[in-house]
């Protein structure tokens, strides 16, 4: 059976669902999630985004910030708070839902990796690999993408 997540933003304005399995999780210290969420960085899942059911007038802003390609992040207008982001379009798209925003965050699976390492504001002791540049980040995400086919 497929997995659903019930996800909202902070203030549980915008409530939508997207049905998994995710595709990984990860730790982002990109200075856009650094900024966007006040925080040194993000947990966040990617889910395809083909799973994604926004309701009808959602209270979502979207908005792009070129961050390797093309992340179209949405902001909630009532919270100004992330609510989730995606990239690409159709059976390839790509949803980016921040752990807290997941309602049972528990039966997430374990984050995988961190990525944007060199701009981190903070060292993080554990034995997660870290991609520290644009360039291995984008590697890390292009070979979970075209790994995924085959799950
Ligand atoms: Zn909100
Ligand atoms: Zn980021």
């Amino acid at each position: 059976m497929m997995p659903v997540y019930r996800c909202h933003c902070p203030c549980e304005t915008n409530q939508f669902e997207i049905s998994g399995p995710p595709v990984t999780r990860f730790f982002c210290h990109c200075t856009i999630c650094q900024e966007k969420y006040q925080a040194p960085y993000a947990d966040v899942v990617l889910f395809p985004l083909a799973g994604l059911a926004l309701p009808e007038g959602h209270s979502i802003n979207f908005g792009q910030y070129k961050r390797f390609g093309a992340i179209d992040r949405g902001m909630c207008t009532a919270c100004h708070q992330p609510v989730m982001a995606k990239a690409g379009e159709g059976s390839k798209g790509l949803a980016f839902i921040a752990a807290h925003n997941v309602a049972n965050a528990a039966s997430l699976p374990a984050p995988s990796m961190h990525v944007f390492y060199g701009t981190r504001v903070a060292d993080v002791a554990d034995s997660l690999p870290k991609y520290r540049h644009y360039v291995s980040s984008q590697f890390a995400f292009l070979k979970l993408l075209l790994t995924r086919g085959r799950a």
